[in-house]
């Protein structure tokens, strides 16, 4: 375990004991991932390098592990990660996925970039993602598609498909992510590895580039559920000067509650889960997961979640919505791409907006112009607005029943690249089963649970109440402590 060569197959947990006990240094550990990063460029999954400034980071590093010899606890000091492409940076370029931003830098970090800084974690580099987070499969990059390390033929997932891919191949043992819809989540099914989206404004949105604002919430991506906890606990926090809609709740360690028993825990199983559309290889790993987590004492309790299908067209209207706004910022003046030829102001901002953005951006710029526009706003985003209310009350009532809910991720397993065509509406389908806890703002994880189709990997999601993150993670953990699902590997990139 101590040798370089097996540095990749360490969990977050154990390459922090390692480096607490220096029997690995940071700077050796950065530079063993970044070799192996780059080696596998081909995957598409990094964007962006500085290895000067990783390795900045790691010798800074080894100097404060040196320092805290003897402290009784490893801290993630010296663990290295890569951050979405979503979060801006100060010594990586920042492209949110987008032409628009091709080359941009970045006067400042995003608080979730300082926060896991401020721990001593060293950044490797930007991860690929649909451009602006919009997207389930990564193919709305405007550099390249990634490829699944399972099936290099599939999509990892979207829209923070490079960081799956990443954490998935060993290329990194940790990563974040974005979830403005499922784009954790999803990704971490896809590629057979652990993610939890947060209650919304657990983290700090500040430096996240912003897609639906009202939905936007960052988290990790790493194999386990125990190093997700270690990472998430230093991503939270309240950010009042920055983010408005941060939470006014503590910082939290999640670590702490991890092998709590969960003898007594009543799991929801929404109906509306589980109907038509949900392939038969995703149901039979799902329910094999639900099975274990009976033999581990847990009671499933079926419930309702009534406007589960209703979650789709609200969030493609609400999403969208925000966007049009969001990215009114990109007009060729203040950030990014400028057309080099216009006749005047207009034909400036026009050629600019035209030649810097993608097709599903703009496709989404339209359809939230439209639902905002003076007669159509009362039909479209006020019905919508509504309706996620009632999405959320729902929840409310379901939690009445149930500790946590669990079901699929997503209905089928990572489709292949180029699978869904030019129809926008296969994608947005594909959504139906994170949609409705982004809608309602609730804390929601997906560890991996079985293989599928094309021995593609499944994950399971588990959605819990407010702030109830420490649950989720135990209830992970304590079935990762009872299966293996989370060390399957994908053939070629194992040791
Ligand atoms: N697939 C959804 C979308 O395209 C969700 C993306 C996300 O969570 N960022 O909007």
């Amino acid at each position: 375990m101590t040798t370089t060569t097996a540095l990749h197959d360490l969990t977050v947990a154990q390459l922090a004991d390692l480096l607490h006990a220096r029997k690995v240094s940071a700077l050796e550990t950065a530079q063993h991932f970044l070799t192996r990063a780059q080696a596998h460029a081909s995957l598409g999954a990094f964007l962006d390098f500085n290895e000067e400034a990783s390795l900045r980071q790691a010798r800074a590093a080894d100097l404060a592990l040196a320092a805290s010899r003897g402290s009784a606890t490893p801290t993630l000091l010296g663990v290295p990660l890569a951050h979405k492409d979503i979060f801006v940076t100060r010594d990586f370029v920042s492209t949110a996925g987008s032409r628009m931003l091709a080359g941009y830098r970045s006067p400042f970090d995003a608080t979730v970039v300082a926060k896991l800084a401020a721990h001593g974690m060293v950044t490797l580099g930007k991860l690929n993602c649909d451009e602006f987070a919009m997207g389930s499969a990564n193919e709305n990059s405007a550099f390249g598609p990634v490829k699944n390390p399972w099936d290099l033929t599939r999509t990892p997932g979207g829209s923070s498909g490079g960081s799956a891919a990443a954490v998935a191949a060993r290329l990194v043992p940790a990563a974040t992510g974005t979830d403005t819809g499922g784009s954790i989540r999803q990704p971490a099914s896809f590629c057979g590895i652990t993610g939890i989206k947060p209650t919304y404004g657990r983290a700090s949105r500040y430096g996240m580039v912003a897609f639906a604002s009202s939905l936007d919430q960052a988290g990790p991506m790493a194999r386990t559920a125990q190093d997700c906890a270690l990472l998430l606990s230093a991503m939270c926090g309240p950010d009042p000067d920055r983010d408005s809609t941060s939470l006014d709740v503590p910082a939290e360690d999640f670590t702490r509650s991890l092998n709590e028993p969960i003898a007594s825990l009543r799991i929801g199983v929404p109906t509306e889960f589980f109907g038509e559309g949900l392939t038969d290889d995703v149901r039979a790993a799902v329910d094999a997961a639900l099975k274990e987590y009976e033999k581990l004492g847990a009671k499933l309790v079926p419930i309702s979640l009534p406007r589960t299908e209703l979650s789709i067209p609200v969030y493609y209207i609400i999403a969208p919505a925000e966007a049009s706004s969001n990215l009114s910022r990109f007009d060729g003046v203040k950030f990014g791409h400028r057309a080099a030829q216009y006749a005047d102001l207009t034909d400036m901002y026009k050629k600019t907006r035209a030649e810097g953005f993608g097709e599903e951006v703009k496709r989404r710029i339209m359809i939230g112009a439209y639902v905002l526009s003076h007669g159509y706003y009362d039909a479209y985003y006020l019905q919508a607005q509504k309706i996620r209310r009632m999405i959320a009350d729902d929840f409310q009532q379901a939690f009445k029943q149930c500790d946590v809910i669990a079901g699929p991720v997503a209905p089928t397993v990572a489709w292949q690249l180029g699978g869904h065509g030019n129809d926008p509406l296969a994608d947005y389908l594909a959504d139906i089963f994170t949609l409705p806890g982004s809608l309602a703002g609730l804390p929601g994880m997906s560890l991996p649970v079985g293989l599928g189709a094309n021995q593609m990997p499944v994950g399971l999601q588990l959605i819990g109440n407010y702030l109830q993150e420490a649950r989720l993670l135990n209830v992970a953990h304590r079935f990762q402590q009872a299966t293996d699902w989370h060390l399957a590997r994908p053939e070629g990139f194992g040791a």
